[in-house]
């Protein structure tokens, strides 16, 4: 069910929080996608328990028992929080992330936590150390990463909504792979606060749900400034009205280089098609051009895995975690606790990214991706001169099989193609359901717009929901 449908049903008492709660936790037991790493049994009932208080009190908040799931990058006190990985297996948090108090805060029901790629790593779910998550549309392909769990979660119908994150596209992507709605929101909108790092000048949380509305009332409570994250921006937040956006006198431009060699036709066609309902409904299409996109993912695996290679620094043995036992001395001890606690993908990235960083390379690579991430931004300055949004495909192709390309990491990398510069540029990216192939395998559509414009983006978003029915379909 929608937020809304499900608030209204709680205030007119047709459905009970604890009853929908207690449902979700034995649905989730049974189920084979392999959607959570961890259920949190107690606190869920509890927060089930307080949400009915307060339907009997008549007093409500934005997410007054609306059941959540959470990634397992994301902290949550008291409950583990592994990042899918070895190294992190018995990580209990001691705090919550700042997101995770601002969802208690505003009532919904956190049902545990999601599963995803090892440190978010990869665009499969498939890095994960308690095995892959299965697509619910089918369940032989993969539901996309990293946020793979958040997504099957949701499309499975086994939660309402759920938090990803995001830092080459894992929140989109898998949207677009299991048919939801999924927002990257500007990078400073929401806090990094108890995120665990992966690329710090990259990634961003945000919410999953079915539709563009759901999405707009989690990412009203979520963002704003939090003095706990250094990058997040102080500014006044308006809030998002949950009405459609009058497309009339809207332009939207349409990236020549987003529909290039590479794209499935089926994607092309249901993206063009969703262009032109935007333009039923009163937008103007013009053609666009983004001529420093072609390098987007090279610049991102050098400076994400730079990035990488730095914040993984910390999982020593020491401090988090594992430690295997019998080592002669410190050294040995990092290094076996290293190789035990990481798998290949975590390990090929942390190598790739020192390798970028050390002394002699840097140059050659670090600080020419940085420069050629400059001229990216540029790229979407001047298009944005001329239109209000972009759009365009999410992914260049639909899921595929969950053992396909798993010794092509390359293959896999380049599919990141779409979603990279949102990250890249910090700029907000949308992704929605525009269609299925004729395997019944969702499309997404990606939207973009300039930095802080969510509130146009979901709006826009609403708009096309409410004169299309893609996001209304179930596996
Ligand atoms: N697929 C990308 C990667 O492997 C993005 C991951 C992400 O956004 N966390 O790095």
């Amino acid at each position: 069910m929608k937020i809304e449908d499900l608030k209204k049903s709680f205030r007119e008492k047709s459905l009970s929080p604890i009853t929908i709660t207690e449902d979700l936790l034995e649905k989730i037991k049974k189920d084979d996608l392999n959607a959570y790493v961890t259920i949190d049994v107690k606190g869920a009932i509890a927060a089930a328990e307080a949400a009915e208080e307060s339907f009997k009190k008549g007093k409500e908040s934005p997410l007054t028992g609306i059941p959540i799931a959470i990634k397992d990058n994301i902290c949550t006190k008291g409950i583990k929080t592994t990042c899918a990985s070895n190294i992190l297996s018995n990580f209990i948090p001691t705090y919550d992330a700042h997101v995770v108090e601002k969802l208690r805060a505003a009532g919904a029901v956190i049902l545990g936590k999601a599963n995803m790629d090892e440190f978010a790593m990869g665009s499969t779910t498939t890095t994960s150390n308690i095995g892959p998550t299965k697509n619910p549309w089918d369940k032989t392909k993969t539901p996309g990463g990293s946020s793979g769990g958040s997504a099957a979660a949701v499309a499975g119908g086994l939660c309402v909504a759920s938090m990803g994150s995001d830092t080459g596209g894992s929140i989109r992507q898998p949207a677009s792979f299991c048919g939801i709605t999924g927002l990257k929101p500007t990078y400073g909108s929401v806090s990094r606060y108890g995120l665990v790092a992966f690329a710090s000048s990259l990634d961003q949380i945000g919410p999953m749900a079915r539709t563009a509305k759901d999405v707009a009332t989690i990412y009203d409570v979520i963002k704003g400034h939090d003095k706990q994250d250094s990058t997040s921006v102080n500014m006044a937040y308006s809030p998002t009205p949950p009405k459609a956006l009058d497309m009339k006198g809207i332009k939207i431009g349409v990236p020549r280089e987003f529909f290039g060699e590479g794209l499935n036709p089926e994607i092309e066609k249901a993206v063009r098609d969703g262009t032109a309902s935007f333009k039923e409904l009163g937008a103007t299409i013009v053609d666009i051009d983004l001529p420093h996109i072609r390098y987007g993912v090279a610049v991102y695996y050098i400076i994400a895995t730079a990035e990488a290679s730095s914040n993984l620094a910390r999982y020593d043995g020491v401090r988090y975690g594992l430690r295997t036992g019998g080592a002669e001395d410190l050294i040995n001890m990092y290094m076996e606790t290293r190789a035990a606690g990481f798998n290949a993908e975590v390990k090929r990235r942390i190598m790739l990214g020192t390798y970028a960083l050390s002394a002699g390379y840097y140059d050659q690579y670090y600080k020419k991706a940085s420069q050629v991430r400059t001229l990216i931004i540029r790229d979407f300055n001047e298009a944005f001169k001329k239109c209000d949004m972009i759009a365009g495909p999410t992914t260049p192709t639909p899921a595929f099989g969950l053992t396909e390309m798993l010794d092509d990491p390359l293959s896999i990398y380049l599919l990141d193609i779409y979603t990279i510069p949102a990250n890249l540029t910090g700029l907000p990216g949308l992704s929605i359901p525009c269609g299925f192939t004729g395997k019944k395998l969702p499309i997404g559509l990606q939207l973009m717009a300039p930095a802080f414009k969510e509130d146009m983006l979901l709006r826009a978003g609403i708009s096309f929901q409410d004169h299309t029915t893609f996001h209304e379909a179930r596996p």
